[in-house]
């Protein structure tokens, strides 16, 4: 066998030969077993050793879901800049110089279904994430009150207002709600299917009314997803494409897409 190659960086090593993505290697305390989890961004594995695991052994765990890696990073769409396309609202966006359009901004021009993009191309990734993170910024409060609104209208629920609204970009979650009512969301919803993102919304809000996963939670939040509401899309036909737990499963098998795009 031959010898593993020494890391090109302390946390970070090309597994030459076995494997043409970078690996990150990180040691817990807390770890109970070796674990492995995808880096969409990264476009490759962060390996978790929990303290006595030595490097073989994460290599050895690696190579048993070597298929498995390798088939869920080519599932991974381009990101945004080389493709030419971002999605927005579940809607494909073309890529296009603001500049060459003569526009003097940033611009979202939903007619055309084309985001023209302002700065130079070095900055253009940054210009993006930071862009779609301002939408969801301009956006989300707004689709937060109408879902709010369309439960108490509809359904008699009580208004549920945060008591403050983050917007974060976790690896692993979509949004979150603590007891004191304050809210998270993950800013790259702002790319997903209208049903979907209204559906992490619905499920945050429904949290202000049951602080749990009850089948009372479950109404609640179904009740604050089929509401009608307007949203930059236009106007909500009142069937919603992704039930619940349609809009649950599309978040399992395209979750890391969100993440590899932008
Ligand atoms: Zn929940």
């Amino acid at each position: 066998m031959a010898a593993w190659p020494e890391a090109v960086h302390p946390h970070q090593a090309s597994w030459e030969g076995l494997a043409n993505f970078p690996i990150v290697w990180r040691h817990s305390s807390r770890a109970r077993h070796i674990s492995l989890r995808l880096d969409p961004q990264l476009r490759g594995v962060v390996v978790t050793l929990p303290t006595g695991a030595s490097r073989q052994m994460g290599h050895a765990f690696l190579a048993s879901r070597m298929d498995w890696v390798t088939g869920a990073l080519a599932k991974l769409p381009a990101p945004a800049l080389e493709s030419g396309a971002v999605m927005v609202g579940g809607q494909r966006f073309a890529l296009s110089d603001a500049t060459e359009a003569a526009l003097a901004t940033t611009t979202l021009d939903r007619a055309n279904q084309t985001l023209f993009l302002k700065g130079a191309s070095a900055h253009k990734p940054r210009r993006l994430r930071d862009f779609l993170r301002a939408e969801a910024g301009r956006t989300f409060p707004a689709l937060l009150a109408a879902c709010a609104q369309g439960g108490h209208k509809n359904h008699g629920l009580p208004l549920l207002r945060p008591s403050s609204l983050a917007l974060r970009d976790p690896t692993s979650r979509w949004g979150s709600c603590t007891r004191q009512g304050r809210l998270m969301l993950s800013w790259r919803l702002i790319m997903a299917p209208p049903d979907v993102r209204d559906y992490v919304m619905a499920h945050e809000l429904a949290h202000l009314h049951h602080f749990n996963h009850s089948a009372a939670f479950w109404h609640c939040c179904g009740q604050l997803h089929e509401a009608p509401w307007s949203s930059p899309e236009g106007a909500r036909s009142s069937t919603r494409a992704h039930t619940l737990k349609e809009a649950e499963a599309w978040l399992r098998q395209n979750g890391l897409a969100l993440h590899a795009m932008v």
